[in-house]
């Protein structure tokens, strides 16, 4: 069986693939990552994620989202540039959007104020939220219930939290993003102990290329940058901490993408 695999968040846009994208995007399709979702973080990065998008039809897809680092520029139109570009196909979710107080780029009542927005709006507009947490555990989730009976499918992209957080958004039932940070053996070992409670159908895999180069791999390049195709190297931890086989895990994480984010 070969593997396929989805990358269910990558930032495509990120200026350090502004000189070779094409070959980022060929290399990935190589190594069986059929299928990129652009994270859109700002509404400028969500238009240009989205201009991508439509380039590669069927290979890449994008979300329409402003990171909580980004929540400080919000205005009176944010909103509705989301509602315009979530009408693209291209467009599979509303996101990147949430909370992140460990770094606090916007003040923490601005970031609660525009993730609970885009909720609302993701909400009304019946799209799957794609959402970041980082240190902001408590917030997060306490916003996220005032909305559960409204609330499309959700995952919490990029997972990075102890066991009773995971078991929170499990019970809550989100899905799961999990990167490359299962690979570091400095700070993500504890991921490799509790994956085991994620259900299976609530599972996906992600490289949030250029960040977390997984440091499993073998040679790791130079520039330190990650890309799509890496993404072999998360899958080959997930699958070896839940005994299974890659071409098992692959085919798991997909049909879950899939589902998830309505693509066929
Ligand atoms: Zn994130």
């Amino acid at each position: 069986m070969k593997k396929e695999c989805i990358d269910i968040g990558a930032n495509l846009t990120s200026p350090s693939f502004h000189e070779d994208l094409e070959e980022v995007i060929d290399r990935a399709v190589i190594n069986g990552i059929k299928t990129m979702i652009i994270t859109g973080t700002s509404i400028r990065a969500s238009h240009e994620a989205l201009e991508l998008a439509k380039k590669k039809p069927g290979i890449l897809y994008c979300t329409a989202g402003v990171h909580p680092h980004d929540a400080r520029h919000c205005n009176d139109r944010t909103l509705e540039s989301l509602k315009c570009l979530s009408e693209n196909k291209e467009v599979v979710a509303l996101g990147e959007c949430g909370l992140d107080y460990n770094r606090n780029f916007s003040p923490p009542d601005v970031q609660d104020y525009w993730f609970e927005a885009q909720i609302e709006l993701a909400c009304h507009l019946k799209k799957p939220l794609f959402l970041h947490e980082r240190d902001a555990h408590n917030s997060f989730l306490s916003i996220l219930k005032k909305h559960r009976e409204k609330l499309p499918q959700t995952v919490v992209h990029c997972f990075t939290g102890n066991e009773q957080e995971l078991k929170a958004y499990i019970s809550q039932n989100f899905y799961i993003g999990i990167t490359g940070w299962i690979c570091d053996e400095r700070r993500g070992v504890h991921l490799r102990n509790i994956l085991k409670y994620i259900p299976l159908d609530r599972l996906m895999i992600e490289t949030d290329a250029p960040y977390l180069l997984p440091r499993t791999m073998p040679r790791r390049p130079a520039s330190g940058r990650n890309e799509p195709a890496f993404l072999l190297y998360t899958l080959k931890m997930v699958a070896s901490c839940l005994k299974k086989s890659e071409e098992e895990i692959a085919s798991i994480t997909t049909e879950n993408a899939k589902k998830f984010f309505e693509i066929p």
